[in-house]
């Protein structure tokens, strides 16, 4: 089947919007956790990082910041898991870590 510019436009545009709005009210980031072409690649590396951010069970004291700031919309305070889909699209920013007022969640190498 051959499809008109016309056509191709259209359906891009739905795909775009389709995307827009699954963001908004679905999923955050969601092109960038598990469309992005460029992102599938980095996460594969970044399953494969040294550096990585951990939590401490034993001193969260469960107020769930950590999660609302995390803008991928993970879980820091459960960092246990290293090699996983969570953990390759954790990008080290920090903003867990920073807003944690208990200490729970740092840094920590991983031997490889
Ligand atoms: S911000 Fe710190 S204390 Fe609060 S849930 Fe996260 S790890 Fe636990
Ligand atoms: S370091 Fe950044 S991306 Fe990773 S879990 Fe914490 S807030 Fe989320």
């Amino acid at each position: 089947m051959i499809f008109t510019h016309q056509e191709i436009s259209l359906s891009g545009f739905i795909f775009l919007l389709t995307i827009v709005l699954f963001e908004i009210f679905f999923v955050s980031r969601a092109w960038c956790r598990f469309l992005c072409p460029s992102g599938a690649c980095l996460s594969l590396l970044g399953m494969k990082r040294i550096w990585r951010i951990r939590a401490n069970k034993n001193k969260c004291a469960g107020c769930q910041k950590c999660r609302s700031i995390c803008p991928y919309g993970l879980k820091p305070d459960q960092m246990e898991y290293y090699n996983t889909l969570q953990g390759a699209v954790c990008d080290n920013c920090g903003l867990c870590r920073d807003v944690c007022k208990t200490g729970a969640i740092y840094y920590n190498s991983v031997s490889i």
